[in-house]
């Protein structure tokens, strides 16, 4: 375990850009191996590289001067995965705590894997103490001012669930499947978390659900994982979701509390 005392601050966007030497890389991941916070940060740098390679104008850049780019981006990832590796003289186990971190970073593959399955797990790994937050307050403002902040590419608005004796806990900018998404979290009664996440994205991209139901004119896509209930509704070109392993129509209640048809 590394002396999080200095985190890693600029150097990470370094990382990123692929501006270090292999010495120095390794120092990088073996703090990021054992600093959730520089790991966080890492991913929000990412998230916002993407998000600004996604409002590039395309329609104004050749096709293939896109492309490039694009494998460009593509080809940071994997170098800084060779690089990792090719320290043949390093410790085996800074290696190997370096392509735990590489793994988790690079984009992640769909291997059929669902998007339903994602949010489950997403709300699982944050019960569990393994998705840090990179805001924690419970001001609904000051958690909207940090997703626009972050370069949010949608509209965004955090609900105010106090009426329902659920206080905001913070946020984070997260990825949902290679997607942007802002991701908060509420704490209610009986201790029960519940995650809400928001990306860019249409409710029929999901897979069918037994559970549909209308409520005010809009549709809402429940599904069950485990004990976790996911209750998915569209707003525009947003798509929202709520999950939580609290009583299944407590949660959906909540979606039809803060739905709002766009
Ligand atoms: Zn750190």
């Amino acid at each position: 375990m590394t002396d999080n005392a200095s985190h890693l601050g600029a150097t990470l966007q370094d990382l990123l850009d692929e501006r270090l030497d292999a010495a120095r890389q390794t120092e990088v991941l073996t703090h990021l191996a054992g600093c959730p916070q520089c790991r966080s940060e890492l991913e929000a740098l990412r998230w916002v590289r993407d998000v600004a390679l996604k409002q590039l104008p395309v329609e104004d850049v050749p096709p293939a001067l896109a492309a490039r780019v694009v494998a460009a981006l593509d080809v940071t990832d994997k170098q800084t995965v060779r690089r990792g590796w090719r320290r043949r003289t390093m410790a085996a186990a800074v290696l190997a705590a370096a392509a735990v971190v590489l793994l988790l970073l690079v984009s992640p593959s769909s291997n059929g894997d669902t998007l339903p399955n994602a949010v489950a797990r997403d709300f699982v790994a944050y019960r569990d103490g393994t998705l840090p937050l990179t805001l924690h307050t419970s001001d609904v403002a000051a958690v909207e001012r940090f997703f626009v902040a972050g370069g949010a590419p949608f509209a965004m608005r955090v609900f105010d669930l106090g009426m329902m004796q659920y206080q905001l806990v913070g946020g984070r900018l997260h990825r949902l499947r290679g997607r942007p998404s802002a991701l908060f979290v509420y704490s209610g009664p009986g201790d029960r978390n519940l995650v809400c996440q928001m990306y860019e994205g249409q409710l029929a991209d999901l897979p069918r659900s037994d559970d549909v139901r209308e409520h005010n004119g809009i549709t809402f896509r429940v599904y069950r994982a485990g004990t976790v209930t996911l209750v998915f509704w569209q707003e525009g070109p947003v798509v929202c979701v709520l999950a939580s392993d609290a009583d299944a129509e407590a949660v959906i209640q909540l979606a039809y509390a803060k739905a709002v048809k766009v």
